[in-house]
């Protein structure tokens, strides 16, 4: 299982493919790509196929985007099948989330439960949802998508890393890091999120390690990390030293 995101000023959908081949070793069910199109609207490829496959799916429709999330899936939640293949999509009320999530939410029944009482449907049987819904619940009731995922982060019990963006607020993307890995990568051309250094190497190897509680913000030239206590902190960026 395994995550890369990107805010880039070229298309970054070579990018995220790229990501995806090196982190196919972390686990394998399904791959899939979300992505804002020229319009700000959130769109998503999924395939049950290795990530040539999903490659092959996305250079058939000639996709260009600058913001979007990717993902291997190593299943725990739900079987291995194109409904419950990431990213999550949670589309209502004038709030568009699209999510990627590596880990398990332990307490994903219980907020399941209130959220079918909200009036949430699910297509899929993962954690991973009820992760989504929870968060557009938030941005539904006010709050920008860092703040949302932020305080979804005090409700999720488990071990996740996430990169979520939002169809009004096209600029960004969004991640957090709790028990499983997450870092930033800083490039020339924009900033990413990814599991692992190697899915980034085709553009950068400047990196800043994520810490549990994190929650992240990247934008195209610049970005944000806020601790669980709710500061906001800087931390070093590192130079990394594997080979492409
Ligand atoms: N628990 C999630 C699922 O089963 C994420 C699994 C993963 O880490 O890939 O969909």
């Amino acid at each position: 299982c395994g995550i890369v995101a990107a805010v880039g000023s070229n298309n970054i959908i070579p990018l995220l493919i790229d990501g995806l081949k090196k982190l196919e070793y972390r686990g394998y069910d399904s791959t899939g790509v979300g992505y804002l199109t020229a319009n700000h609207e959130v769109a998503a490829e999924r395939s049950l196929e290795r990530v040539a496959q999903l490659e092959a799916q996305i250079n058939t429709k000639q996709l260009a985007a600058q913001v979007g999330v990717a993902h291997t899936r190593w299943a725990t939640h739900g079987a291995p099948a194109l409904r419950n293949a990431h990213p999550m999509v949670s589309n209502s009320k004038g709030v568009s989330l699209c999510l990627v999530h590596n880990g398990i939410i332990e307490n994903h029944d219980e907020i399941r439960t209130e959220l079918l009482e909200a009036g949430y449907t699910f297509t899929s049987e993962t954690d991973t949802e009820v992760m989504t819904h929870l968060i557009h619940q938030y941005c539904v009731s006010g709050l920008d998508l860092y703040e949302a995922v932020y305080q979804a982060s005090k409700r999720l019990k488990g071990l996740y890393a996430i990169a979520v963006m939002r169809a009004e607020e096209p600029h960004h993307i969004v991640g957090a890091r709790h028990g499983a890995p997450l870092l930033i990568g800083v490039g020339e051309r924009g900033n990413y999120l990814a599991s692992d250094t190697s899915a980034l190497l085709s553009e950068t190897r400047q990196v800043v390690y994520l810490e549990d509680g994190d929650v992240v913000e990247i934008c195209l030239d610049a970005y944000r990390i806020r601790t669980a206590d709710g500061s906001f902190v800087e931390r070093d960026v590192h130079e990394s030293e594997l080979s492409a």
